[in-house]
């Protein structure tokens, strides 16, 4: 597994490497079996004589809080030893303010799926993704990348700017990797408390309980940020009902629309949703 840390060493790899086929898995790292299962399908998709790419970076762009960018884990070690048993060809892990010029003053926009859910939370974020993922698109010339459905905004607006930047590369989705309990795992996951973590599970359960019961858009948002918040650690940021294509929001619940919700334990703030699906 041949590890680079610089734009410049990246590309002097790919120009000497064999021409092989590129597939890539971005991550900000704190590796979990939730990547895990993006980069099984990267290898699956790419087969064995291909390249597997895993990026690592924590993209200062798409934080909104400093809080959360300086506290993000970065369990360097226990990534690399991941990446490695995982048959990972090349990780790429560029240092801090090693991605952008320091004038830099091009940023890619997505304007539609990214006005609302955690668009309109955090301002700026998907501007952050969009140009962070561009940039790596063209750094590594990979014909395919991988995401999580756990981001379905992020996987979104992702689709959106390949489709309308006509950028040549394919976008393969992964389903939610949770933990036993129901919890969505994510690298944020290891700063909640013993108290929260055991609290967190609520946010599917709740999900899947007001979905189940069914009501209007407005009883179902109102029941689940009640019953979330009901255990006295948890503290709603939002629950939306979106079209799931369009990403606006339903007043009602024909079709395929997801429940999604963001929730901050503290000052960790934590996403899942579901999706349902009235279509015959
Ligand atoms: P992150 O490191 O959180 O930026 O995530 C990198 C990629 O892993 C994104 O495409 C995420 O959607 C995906 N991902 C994160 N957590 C999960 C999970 N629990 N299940 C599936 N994919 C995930």
């Amino acid at each position: 597994m041949i590890v680079v840390s610089s734009r410049e060493e990246l590309r002097g790899l790919l120009v000497s490497g064999v021409e092989k086929r590129r597939v890539l898995v971005p991550t900000m790292g704190a590796l979990h079996e939730g990547h895990f299962s993006l980069i099984r399908r990267a290898r699956e998709w790419v087969g064995e004589d291909g390249m597997v790419m895993v990026s690592i970076f924590v993209n200062p762009m798409q934080f909104d809080r400093a809080e959360d960018l300086q506290n993000y884990p970065k369990p360097w070690e226990a990534d690399l030893k991941s990446c490695r048993g995982l048959g990972v060809d090349v990780v790429f892990a560029p240092e801090d303010g090693g991605m952008y010029e320091v004038d830099h003053s091009v940023v890619v926009t997505e304007s539609r799926l990214s006005s609302g859910l955690c668009g309109a939370a955090r301002p700026g974020h998907f501007d952050g993704v969009c140009t962070v993922v561009l940039k790596l698109f063209l750094l590594t010339g990979c014909e395919a990348a991988v995401f999580g459905e756990k981001d379905f905004q992020q996987l979104a607006v992702i689709r959106r700017m390949v489709r309308d930047l006509d950028v040549p590369v394919e976008i393969v989705a992964c389903p939610t990797v949770r933990e036993a309990d129901g919890l969505a795992m994510s690298s944020r996951n290891v700063r909640l408390t013993a108290e929260q973590r055991a609290d967190a599970p609520r946010i599917q359960r709740v999900l899947r309980e007001v979905a189940r019961a069914g009501g209007s858009p407005a009883e179902m948002k109102e029941r689940v940020r009640r019953e979330i918040e009901a255990g006295g650690l948890a503290r709603v940021d939002y629950v939306k009902v979106v079209d799931a294509d369009t990403l606006e929001e339903r007043e009602c619940c024909g079709g395929r629309v997801l429940l999604a919700t963001a929730v901050f334990y503290g000052g960790v703030r934590l996403i899942d949703h579901l999706t349902l699906d009235s279509r015959p």
